[in-house]
């Protein structure tokens, strides 16, 4: 069977593209190579998805999948391997079998690097956080710590130095790597204390964070620092590695796409985090996808 579109990706983009390709009435397939809701998953709660109050990241994902279920995507829950790419014509190939599809979105998204540290994986969502946007309001009046020392970094700060009593600024250098601006409008906040030259050895807490051992670098010194949370920004990683021979990607490896989601391959779209972009929310990705489909839909009819 020749699909109208394949999506690589059943996280918020893929599957709001799947949704909105569904009701343009294309015959959509949707790749997955894990379980479907993407990143969101992980998140106890989200609060700042316009029009819902409060949801669980896995009820949301969990309706986003039921939504595009009903609306008759087809799922293949498998690895996309190898694609190659026609204008007309996008040839799958994963570990079970090959498809076909007339046009194609990749929405295989990013993944938040981690510190690597022991406990890391047990204690996100229990003190633990990737993003202070979604989760920076469940630590109004706490003590927080913020890892790394790019613009995400920097941002974070300020914006938990409004919810928390405390945040801890810790860095592995003395420089920053963010804009200098923002580094000096922190300075001016009393409640805000960088730690440089300095990276988080080790992680406390049974059953939800309760502190981190610092290591001062240059001297190797230690020290425990009690914590309420901690929020983790030392960068993302994209997972468009398969794709890179393929599809024009920039030099941190996300897919090179303006807002209209088109990619430098006709018919190839790319939708969510692993697009180039400078918000990457939830919102922003269902955005993407709603984009990307009408984008497909709109190739297909020009055929
Ligand atoms: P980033 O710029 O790549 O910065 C990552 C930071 O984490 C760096 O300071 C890095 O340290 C540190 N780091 C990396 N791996 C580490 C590790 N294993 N342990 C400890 N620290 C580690 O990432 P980002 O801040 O998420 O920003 C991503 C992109 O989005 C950037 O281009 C950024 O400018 C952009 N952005 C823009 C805005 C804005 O314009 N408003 C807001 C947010 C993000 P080193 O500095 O030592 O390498």
């Amino acid at each position: 069977m020749l699909y109208d579109l394949a999506i690589i990706g059943a996280g918020t983009a893929g599957l709001s593209a799947a949704i909105y390709a569904a009701r343009a009435g294309l015959s959509v397939l949707v790749f997955e190579g894990a379980m479907y809701g993407g990143q969101i998953i992980v998140s106890p709660t989200v609060e700042n998805y316009p029009g819902i109050g409060m949801i669980s990241g896995a009820d949301f994902a969990n309706n986003l999948y039921a939504q595009a279920e009903q609306l008759g995507v087809s799922f293949a829950f498998e690895t996309v391997t190898a694609l190659t790419n026609a204008p007309d014509k996008k040839v799958l190939t994963t570990d079970m079998a090959s498809y076909e599809a007339k046009t194609l979105i990749l929405a295989t998204g990013a993944k938040n690097r981690q510190l690597g540290l022991a406990g890391e994986e047990k204690l996100t969502g229990r003190g633990i956080s990737y993003c202070a946007t979604c989760d920076g309001s469940f630590f109004q009046g706490k003590i927080v710590a913020v890892m790394g020392g790019g613009n995400t970094a920097l941002e974070d700060a300020e914006v938990l130095s409004k919810l928390c009593a405390k945040v801890y600024l810790i860095h592995r250098r003395s420089e920053f790597r963010g804009e200098a601006a923002q580094v000096e409008r922190l300075k001016k906040l009393e409640n805000v204390e960088f730690i440089l030259d300095s990276t988080i050895v080790e992680l406390q807490g049974d059953t939800a964070l309760t502190g981190v051992v610092v290591e001062h670098l240059p001297t190797k010194q230690t020290r425990l620092l009690a914590l309420d949370g901690l929020f983790v920004a030392i960068g993302q990683v994209p997972q468009n590695s398969a794709f890179a021979d393929l599809v024009q990607t920039d030099s941190h490896g996300y897919i090179v796409a303006g807002e209209d989601c088109r990619t430098n391959l006709a018919g190839v779209f790319a939708a969510g985090d692993g697009r180039t972009k400078t918000v990457r929310q939830l919102v922003t990705a269902a955005a993407d996808g709603a984009v990307a489909a009408l984008a497909a839909a709109e190739y297909i009819r020009s055929l």
